[in-house]
C-alpha cells in the first residue's frame, strides 16, 4: 500500500507535512511548526502521530513539538546538535541514517547551510524529499549558520536525487522566489512556465508544493549555479559554482 502524504498551511507560510503508513497505521509529522493544525489533521483523517522528524532547530520548525508529544507520546527525531539544542528529542540521526517509519523508510541526508543542523528525509520508496529550509521549489534557504560552499554542496546532494522525485519545502515562497529567479534567467523557458503554474496556483490559493526535482534542475537558478549562462548571467564566468551560488544568494537577500 502506498504511503499517503497529507500537506496544510501552519504559522504564516510554513507547510505542515503528515506522512503515513496505511499498512501500520505509523504517521510521521515533518516538523511541527504549530501543534494545532497538526492535530486537526490527525484528526480529519482518523490517524494517530507516532514520529516527529525534526530537520532543524528554528522555532517555526518546532515550535509544535513539545504539546504534540505531551499528547501522543510520539517519538521525536531530530539532528545531532550542531548548534541551538533542540528539545525533547528521543532520537538523534545523523548523515546515512535509515529511520523506520512503520514499513515506510526515511534516509537522512546531512544539508547544512541554513543552519549547521539542518537535514532533509528522504523517502525513496515514495520518490519524495523534504528538504525544509534548503531547498524550496525555485529558491532555497537563507545561509544562516553555515557558508555558502556549504550550502551549495547541500544543494548538490539534494540535486543528484532523481527526477522523479516530489520536493516537499519548508514554506509557501515560490511566487517571491519566480520573482526573483526571472531576474537572472528571463528566457528560461521552463522558469516560465513554472510562473504561469504558479500565478495560477496561488490565484485559486492552492499550495505550490509539492514540485518535481526534475522540473527544479531546469528551472531553480539556486540549482543552476555551475550553468554557464548563470554565470554569464551575473558576469561571473570565470568563478566556481560556489562564488556563483554565493554571489545569487546575495542578490536574492536584497531583492
Ligand atoms: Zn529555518
Amino acid at each position: 500500500m502506498a504511503a499517503e502524504i497529507r500537506l496544510f498551511p501552519c504559522l504564516s507560510d510554513n507547510f505542515g507535512y503528515l506522512i503515513h503508513d496505511p499498512a501500520t497505521k505509523a504517521t510521521a509529522s515533518i516538523d511541527a511548526p504549530e501543534a494545532a493544525p497538526i492535530v486537526a489533521a490527525l484528526e480529519r483523517e482518523g490517524w494517530t502521530l507516532t514520529d516527529i522528524l525534526i530537520t532543524h532547530h528554528h522555532h517555526d520548525h518546532v515550535g509544535g513539538v513539545a504539546e504534540l508529544k505531551q499528547k501522543y507520546k510520539c517519538r521525536v527525531i531530530a539532528p545531532h546538535d550542531k548548534s541551538t539544542k533542540i528539545a525533547n528529542a528521543d532520537l538523534r540521526t545523523k548523515q546515512g541514517d535509515v529511520l523506520k517509519i512503520g514499513s515506510l523508510l526515511a534516509r537522512v541526508l546531512e544539508t547544512p547551510g541554513h543552519t549547521l543542523d539542518h537535514v532533509s528525509y528522504v523517502f525513496d520508496n515514495e520518490k519524495t524529499v523534504f528538504a525544509a529550509d534548503t531547498l524550496f521549489s525555485i529558491g532555497c534557504g537563507r545561509v544562516f549558520e553555515g557558508t555558502y560552499p556549504m550550502m551549495w554542496d547541500s544543494l548538490l546532494k539534494l540535486r543528484a536525487l532523481p527526477d522523479d522525485f516530489k520536493l516537499y519545502c519548508g514554506h509557501e515562497y515560490t511566487a517571491s522566489n519566480i520573482k526573483f529567479a526571472l531576474t537572472i534567467e528571463p528566457d528560461n523557458p521552463v522558469l516560465k512556465a513554472r510562473a504561469e503554474e504558479v500565478r495560477r496556483l496561488r490565484e485559486a490559493n492552492r499550495p505550490t508544493i509539492p514540485t518535481l526535482l526534475g522540473e527544479e534542475k531546469k528551472a531553480n537558478v539556486f540549482l543552476r549555479a555551475d550553468e554557464p549562462s548563470v554565470a554569464a548571467s551575473v558576469r561571473m564566468k570565470d568563478r566556481s559554482a560556489a562564488e556563483i551560488f554565493g554571489e545569487l544568494r546575495e542578490r536574492k537577500n536584497k531583492s
